[in-house]
């Protein structure tokens, strides 16, 4: 049987929050209180109000100031100056302004809302970021080029497509760095941010991917001894082959975490896709920032817990970010967290890991459409 899955995401609107990353320098209030102490001279720069003349350059050394630098298409230098001599120059008719020099810097790394609404950021403060924790993500592929992301390995089982390391859709990509988005000076942050990611590539550039690659996919995971599978994906089709894959994995120690699907409701219908929906995997549903369920989520018995899932920055291909949204990018926050947890405790097994997660999650309301809550990784790391 050929099934074709799709990637729970993308589908929707993507919203674009290039807003976020355009403006490249971040302007800071100046430096101390500039007139209290007089430390030796400063950098100002100086306006005049009309062309600057020889006599006005005269003027400044005389004040003890010293021309660093005389711009080009504005009647404004830069000048080294005492403090003294700045406040008479404000004095001078010729000159409209002293303002002293100031910094700027780079807007560096966005933290995406999700990572403090499941308190990912209160486990890193405690030192715990992942690190040496195994994270499969059975996606697209991951862009290993990409300056956000570190890729430990991985493999393909799309036939059409042997590399793993590209990734011609963006949406393992953007899973990934959701996962382990590394901390540093761009991007954003991941939950995990010093987790092992391993790129496995089980749908093509499309999105789309078979059962039969799938099940190669999580073979892989369990014989390379990955800690966490997470699958942003699913059929609506049941299989005793993926069931058995699944079933494996789990029993093998790994924590398998699936996206619950972008079926929404249905009536009193349950909408949960596969893998999502087997009893050795955990269904994990997307919440808004207000925690209220995303329309599109997926609900029914099986629904484990929630994570963010709507307006997520992460990592694309190209050194760019974007905004997605879909029960794909809940899961890795829950594949993220789970690291975190092991990471923190490497005694737990895969099933008590899962318990933590359950029992700390803090209840939304009726478990058909919210499972046990969303996930307070937090309170799972205590
Ligand atoms: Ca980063």
């Amino acid at each position: 049987m050929k099934v074709t899955l799709r990637a729970l995401s993308a589908v929707f609107s993507l919203v674009l929050v290039l807003s976020l990353l355009v403006g490249n320098l971040h302007f800071t209030t100046p430096s101390a209180s500039a007139a209290s102490v007089d430390k030796g001279p400063k950098d100002f720069l100086v306006g005049f109000k009309s062309n600057i003349q020889t006599a006005q350059i005269n003027n400044i050394k005389k004040l003890g100031g010293q021309v660093k630098h005389q711009y080009k298409f504005m009647d404004t230098m830069l000048v080294s100056l005492p403090d003294k001599a700045a406040e008479a120059l404000k004095k001078n008719p010729n000159v409209s302004y002293v303002e002293e020099d100031q910094m700027a810097y780079a807007i560096g790394q966005t933290t995406p809302w999700g990572i403090p609404h499941i308190k990912a950021d209160q486990v890193h403060s405690t030192g715990n970021t992942g690190s040496g924790v195994k994270v499969a993500v059975l996606d697209t592929g991951i862009d290993a080029s990409h300056e956000d992301l570190n890729v430990s390995g991985g493999a393909s089982f799309v036939s059409s497509e042997p590399d793993a390391f590209t990734d011609g859709n963006g949406h393992g990509t953007h899973v990934a760095g959701t996962v382990a988005g590394l901390n540093n000076t761009v991007g954003v942050l991941g939950v995990a941010h010093s987790a092992s990611l391993y790129a496995v590539k089980v749908l093509d550039s499309s999105g789309s991917g078979t059962y039969s690659g799938i099940i190669q996919g999580i073979e892989w995971a369990v014989d390379n001894n990955m800690d966490v599978i997470n699958m942003s994906l699913g059929g609506s089709s049941g299989s005793t082959a993926l069931q058995d894959a699944n079933d494996n994995a789990y029993n093998s120690g790994v924590l398998v975490i699936a996206a619950a699907g972008n079926e929404g409701t249905r009536g009193k219908k349950n909408t949960i896709g596969y893998p999502a929906k087997y009893a050795s995997v955990m269904a994990v549903g997307a919440v808004d920032s207000s925690n209220n369920r995303a329309s599109f989520s997926s609900v029914g018995s099986e629904l484990e817990v929630m994570a963010p899932g709507v307006n997520i920055l992460s990592s694309v291909p190209g050194n760019s970010y974007d905004s997605y949204n879909g029960t794909s990018m809940a899961s890795p926050h829950v594949a993220g967290a789970a690291a975190l947890i092991m990471a923190g405790n490497s005694g737990l097994s895969n099933v008590q890991v899962r318990q933590k997660l359950v029992d700390t999650a803090i209840p939304l309301g009726d478990s058909f459409y919210y499972g046990n809550g969303v996930i307070d990784v937090y309170e799972a790391t205590r």
